[in-house]
């Protein structure tokens, strides 16, 4: 295995390079030359004996993957030595996501998935999102006993009210029918191992269970199962998912249909309709409205992806429910109007914060399910629009915030300056999820993001199965006006930020990017594009640069870094920043990128973050 020769300890891209070392006591790493050498002890959770080894960079051929985590990187390795699919990968890879990172990932949730097919040349999506109950009413975020809608966190988070009938499984049996060359069963066998065998508990994954600790000790099998003396499990110990690793065996031995019109459908649904709560616990859990018949009628559609063209490549996207491509894509089209360029990155960097505040503004006004509202999609990717948008952005000024929506009514003969913003409205989409991004060697392509909304979605485990419910229907807008399109509604989708992405270069794939990062997804992936396509970056350094994300909100959010780089020069047009959350929460990154270039030789390049979130993993079948 290629993880046997080295550890490499995630530390960033020019990462320490380990020896082998004997058990116990501490011991010296040995960096490359010219750098020092740095003494690990057993109890430093920087001991890469302890972590699991990443490589955040991997460049070579045959097949690439890249993810959060090196064991689900590994995982989707093995699939496509075999010469399995990237389909066959990426759903081999989310299964184990749902192991190592339960707090993002698994059967409880939805996503989205983006899928080349080289034998055709053509893009398609697989739109895993979770629905709303049928008997979900209108009012469903309102507490009936004060009718005042409940507080967002705890209450509406943790909760039956917010679990949206999940989607990821029947995503993965499509994709696998469509793309793929494995079973259900073979394809879920790796994690259902990994769950078995256990992982070794990392900084990020204790973090994020001390961050839970309160509302999964409200639940008996969430406590039981994360928890150990009401806290997280220490950093270096093994965490073993026993009922999780039973679950993935059963579903490849009974189909997915297990879940939608089975016996695990039926534990869902008792526990969306009745949570399960230990009985001295503090926490208001209101019940959810879902039913077996709301399983049984979920479908995963296959949705025509978005595309735009930007600099002469097809850059192809989600389209709705996720605002991911339309936003993204938009975006694009106003700076391929704008005089960006490597030349002048401050420049750019104030034009890209200006595209996306207006692109925000319009997807406020317009995007929602597209099965349940008009979503103007044709003419929010049209030159025309981007153009109007375009001529209202000062290249010397910030416009003050927020902006208002623009008109994308067909008519785009002036440039009309958008008047009257909405009103804000809190933006609570969760910072949680995971994206994948997998190459195999014929050459298909798949970035695939999956989520269950906040990190430990609803806070409710199914008991015996080993996974959370998602809280996804948080996603809908919590406020009520009439002409939100990204109202509750029985049967829709809430809206997404979920941005899987593929940028094609003369009709071959070029790039597969994505994130997590709840609407901050959109500017993430956005950034990392323009890095690479206009900033004069490789891949390496559009995904390591600092982050920075306007919303159309009064201040910008951005990574410290971002702000002793750039904050200066940019306060001058009128921008002003504020970091993302406080230092050593999972709060303080913006995105967690997980992305492939294919080079026109064959070459690929595999990338991951070498810090956010822990740092990710890359791969690739043949090594450079
Ligand atoms: N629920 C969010 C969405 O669908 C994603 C949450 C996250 O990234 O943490 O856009």
């Amino acid at each position: 295995m290629r993880r046997a020769r080295l550890a490499t300890a995630a530390i960033g891209i020019t990462a320490l390079v380990v020896a082998t070392v004997p058990a116990g006591g501490a011991f010296v790493a040995a960096a490359p030359s010219g750098e020092r050498a740095r003494t690990f002890t057993a109890e430093d959770p920087d001991n890469p004996r302890l972590a699991p080894v990443k490589d955040p960079v991997a460049i070579g051929r045959g097949g690439a993957v890249s993810s959060v985590d090196p064991e689900a990187t590994a995982i989707g390795l093995r699939v496509l030595r075999r010469g399995g699919t990237a389909a066959d990968a990426a759903v081999a890879v989310a299964a184990a996501l749902g192991v190592t990172e339960p707090y993002s990932a698994g059967i409880g949730g939805g996503g989205f998935l983006l899928h080349y097919d080289a034998s055709k040349g053509t893009v398609s999506t697989i739109d895993g999102r979770e629905t709303a109950p049928m008997d979900m009413p209108r009012d469903a975020f309102i507490d009936p006993e004060t009718g005042e809608p409940y507080p967002f966190s705890p209450d509406l988070v943790t909760s039956g009210v917010s679990v949206g009938v999940p989607g990821t499984a029947l995503l993965w049996g499509k994709a696998l029918r469509r793309w793929g060359s494995l079973s259900l069963d073979r394809a879920l066998t790796p994690a259902a191992r990994l769950a078995k065998r256990g992982f070794i508990v990392d900084r990020t994954f204790a973090l994020q269970t001390d961050e839970n600790a309160e509302r999964f000790a409200a639940f008996e099998a969430s406590r039981d199962l994360f928890l150990t003396d009401g806290a997280a499990p220490p950093v270096g110990s093994r965490f073993v998912n026993t009922d999780l690793a039973r679950t993935y065996r059963k579903m490849g031995n009974k189909g997915v249909e297990w879940l939608y019109s089975g016996r695990l459908g039926r534990n869902v649904v008792r526990n969306v309709r009745n949570p399960r709560t230990v009985p001295d616990t503090d926490l208001p859990v209101p019940p959810g409205f879902m039913r077996r018949s709301d399983l049984r009628d979920y479908t995963a559609p296959n949705r025509r992806p978005t595309k735009v063209d930007y600099l002469g490549l097809d850059v192809y996207g989600m389209a709705p429910p996720s605002s991911g491509g339309s936003t993204v894509g938009e975006s694009l089209n106003i700076l391929e109007r704008l005089p960006v360029s490597k030349r002048n990155p401050v420049t750019s960097l104030h034009l890209y914060l200006e595209s996306t505040a207006a692109a925000f503004a319009d997807r406020a006004a317009n995007l929602g399910d597209s099965d349940f509202v008009n979503v103007p999609l044709r003419e929010l990717l049209s030159d025309g629009f981007a153009g109007e948008r375009a001529c209202t952005i000062d290249v010397d000024e910030a416009a003050p915030k927020p902006v208002a929506e623009g008109s994308p009514d067909g008519d785009y003969s002036v440039c009309k300056r958008a008047q009257g913003a909405r009103a804000p409205v809190a933006d609570t989409e969760g910072m949680s999820t995971t994206h994948l991004s997998v190459v195999d060697r014929r050459g298909d392509v798949v970035s695939y993001t999956l989520t269950i909304e906040q990190t430990g979605g609803s806070g409710i485990t199914v008991p015996r199965r080993g996974f959370l419910l998602n809280n996804e229907l948080t996603d809908f807008s919590t406020v009520y006006e009439a002409d939100d399109p990204n109202r509750i509604q029985p049967g829709k989708r809430p809206r997404s930020s979920m941005s899987p992405t593929i940028v094609m270069r003369d009709g071959e794939p070029w790039l597969a990017v994505g994130s997590p990062g709840g609407s901050t997804i959109i500017t993430t992936v956005l950034q990392v594009l323009l890095n690479r396509l206009d900033l004069g970056m490789n891949l390496v350094e559009a995904v390591e640069a600092p982050r920075a994300t306007q919303r159309n909100t009064g201040s910008v959010v951005a990574e410290q870094d971002f702000i002793d780089l750039y904050g200066g020069d940019l306060s001058e047009f009128g921008h002003e920043f504020v970091p993302p959350g406080d230092p050593g929460t999972s709060g303080s990154d913006i995105g967690a990128v997980a992305a492939i270039e294919l080079r026109r030789n064959g070459t690929l390049v595999a990338v991951a973050e070498p810090d956010r979130r822990g740092g990710g993993d890359a791969a690739v079948v043949e090594p450079r």
